[in-house]
């Protein structure tokens, strides 16, 4: 890795970085070492002048948006770390709305509600960008991106620009296709329907309320650590274990909603990382069900 030369790079051609950058920063959970280089990408050109540096120069390269499902080790990602949180136009035409990959949902949800257009509510308040949603085919309340999406465009790591169908994107239970490659999401296009104002924003305050009820919003947290089991729900197996409260270092089992793995105090990624290993092995024992992560642990092992 020529870390020196990717930086040159990167100085020369306006592209916006900061070093050592703690990760802790930038995700919902407040955990995570350094990154080497923080890359701050303002469009698609200058993420295609990047990739082709890290290629030459071999710098291993990670896409962040919001950092609303990562857990990053307190050792740092190596290499560059490439947020894409200044990619977030949002165009309306119609009944759909185009937006670059790094708009928030809760953007999106709010400009559709202004444009009286439904079907979107559901994402209301799942704290990450369209991109990060799209790779994670997020969901809620009984819908997801699924529903909603029918295009998205990409880049590749190589430089090549495409699109692709909805059909192509192998959306299931929070995964995507995008799990499988290395397509970096530069735009989705949605498909709405037309709705009453009124309605649509019941619905969004509803949802919220609903989330502000039952779900830690107090603390930080990467939302749902695990996946749900097929026939169970993570977090009632968690509660029948007795793990409601379970602390381990600053990390702690949600007393509100044992789904919910929370940086409790000051917890870091070694805490949160025991306390997972702790709850799957005894959900295994008591339960006989073996429980999968949904938050993503990334960086250095
Ligand atoms: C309080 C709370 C509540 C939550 N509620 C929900 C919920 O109801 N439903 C739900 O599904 N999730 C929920 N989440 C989890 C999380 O918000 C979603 O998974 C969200 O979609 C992640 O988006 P992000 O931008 O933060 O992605 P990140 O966490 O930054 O990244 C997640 C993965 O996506 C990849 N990625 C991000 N952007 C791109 C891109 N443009 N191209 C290619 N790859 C990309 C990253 O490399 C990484 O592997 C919740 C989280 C929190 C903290």
């Amino acid at each position: 890795m020529q870390l020196d030369s990717f930086k040159r790079t990167l100085g020369e051609n306006g592209i916006d970085f900061l070093l050592n950058e703690p990760m802790k920063n930038h995700t919902s959970f407040k955990i995570g070492g350094n990154a080497d280089v923080f890359v701050s990408a303002r469009d698609e050109e200058q993420l295609l002048t990047l990739f082709a540096a890290a290629k030459e120069y071999d710098v291993p390269v990670f896409i962040l948006g919001k950092g609303s499902n990562l857990l990053v080790s307190d050792k740092g990602i190596e290499g560059a770390v490439v947020y894409l949180g200044n990619m977030d136009g949002i165009t309306v035409k119609g009944e759909e709305i185009i937006c670059e990959s790094g708009a928030s949902l809760c953007a999106v949800c709010v400009k559709a509600k202004e444009n009286s257009l439904t079907g979107l509510e559901f994402a209301y308040g799942i704290p990450g960008t369209v991109g990060g949603g799209l790779y994670m085919n997020a969901g809620a309340y009984g819908s997801e991106m699924k529903n909603i999406v029918v295009k998205a465009d990409y880049i590749t790591p190589d430089g090549c620009k495409g699109s692709m169908e909805l059909e192509d994107m192998k959306l299931g239970y929070r995964t995507s296709v995008f799990k499988l490659n290395e397509k970096i999401i530069t735009r989705v296009y949605f498909k709405l329907k037309k709705g009453e104002d009124k309605e649509i924003q019941a619905k969004m305050n509803e949802l919220i309320s609903r989330r502000k009820e039952k779900q830690p919003l107090e603390y930080p947290s990467a939302g749902s650590t695990f996946k749900r089991p097929e026939g169970y729900f993570a977090g009632a197996l968690i509660q029948q274990s007795g793990l409601m409260g379970k602390r381990i270092g600053g990390a702690m089992v949600s007393e509100k909603h044992a789904g919910f793995v929370i940086n409790y105090e000051n917890a870091n990624c070694e805490d949160v990382t025991r306390l997972i290993d702790y709850i799957r092995q005894k959900v295994l024992s008591d339960s006989g069900v073996n429980l999968e992560t949904e938050v993503i642990f990334v960086g250095r092992k």
